[in-house]
């Protein structure tokens, strides 16, 4: 028996397809009573400048704690709930989130640091998306340039001209809009042109790759690409200083990874914001 799937390819019938689709279920309703019940938490891993290492952003990351202490991982979850659409209440929750930390952060002190929230495909489907970041923006008092939405090429190719609308809407309210993941998908280049980004994040599978020859043209080509479009490059998962040398050596302005900080609770962020020195 052939099963139709939603990219319209078909497969073969397969008996642990649907223990999957069991589990995919049983994982929906887990989360959603998670969500229900306020146990999930969002962490933040910072952002660096590579000429002084200062922190200049963060990024907003998910994060689901079971009950025995450890964690399910987004890279699990998140495909889960774009498929049952509760990525929509996820994603704005996030959002509402980052913009109470974005005030916490005044009040400590740190008054320019941007926070990145990443997007799904089906929150960019709504309609009253753009209106709704506006919506928390103007709720929350916080300044439209410190907030950061990241984009995967993979969603902008899903639906190329209903992105580049939102993202125009997006940007008019003054919100930056990074490319995440750059590199691991088909982004065609002209679309590349002509959306309104800001910053690309040169994807942690080149920067892995940086001893070898393949993996440094890349992001070398990447960050090229970045400067020539007048965007700010980011790159991913830094985890070694002969990473972070190279990558300086390239021109790229900006950095996340281990190397610096992991993502972390807001309290433990804090702390570590303390004890950095300010830009
Ligand atoms: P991403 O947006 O590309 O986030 C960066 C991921 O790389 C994070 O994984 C982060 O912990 C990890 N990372 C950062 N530096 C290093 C490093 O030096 N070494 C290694 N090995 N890893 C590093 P995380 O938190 O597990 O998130 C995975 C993905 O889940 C994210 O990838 C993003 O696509 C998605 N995600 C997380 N939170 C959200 C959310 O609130 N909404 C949506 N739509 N997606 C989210
Ligand atoms: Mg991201
Ligand atoms: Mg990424
Ligand atoms: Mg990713």
């Amino acid at each position: 028996m052939a099963k139709k799937q939603s990219d319209h390819r078909f497969v073969y019938y397969d008996p642990n397809m649907e223990r999957a689709t069991e589990q995919r279920i049983e994982m929906t309703h887990a989360l959603r009573k998670a969500y229900a019940d306020e146990a999930l938490c969002v962490w933040y891993q910072p952002q660096i400048d590579l000429a002084n290492r200062e922190v200049i952003g963060l990024e907003a990351l998910l994060r689901w704690p079971q009950a025995d202490g450890s964690m399910i991982g987004p890279d699990v979850f998140i495909p889960v709930a774009e498929y049952s659409g509760l990525i929509i209440e996820l994603g704005e929750w996030v959002l509402n989130q980052a913009c109470l930390m974005l005030k916490r952060l005044e009040h400590a002190g740190h008054r320019n640091l941007r926070i990145a929230v990443n997007v799904s495909m089906p929150q960019f489907r709504q309609t009253e998306f753009p209106a709704q970041v506006a919506r928390h923006l103007k709720y929350h008092g916080v300044n439209p340039q410190q907030i950061e939405l990241e984009i995967t090429e993979s969603v902008i190719m899903d639906e190329p001209d209903t992105v580049v609308n939102v993202l125009r809407k997006l940007k008019t309210l003054g919100v930056q809009i990074a490319l995440d993941d750059f590199g691991t998908g088909f982004s065609s280049l002209n679309y590349l042109r002509q959306l309104p980004l800001d910053r690309i994040k040169v994807d942690r599978s080149f920067v892995q790759a940086l001893d070898r020859p393949s993996g440094a043209i890349i992001a070398e080509t990447i960050v090229r690409l970045g400067q020539r479009l007048k965007l700010h490059t980011i790159a991913e998962g830094i985890e070694t200083e002969r990473q972070e040398l190279l990558m300086r050596a390239m021109n790229c302005a900006e950095a996340q990874g281990f190397l610096y900080a992991k993502p972390l609770p807001a309290d433990e962020l804090m702390a570590f914001l303390a004890k950095c020195p300010k830009p």
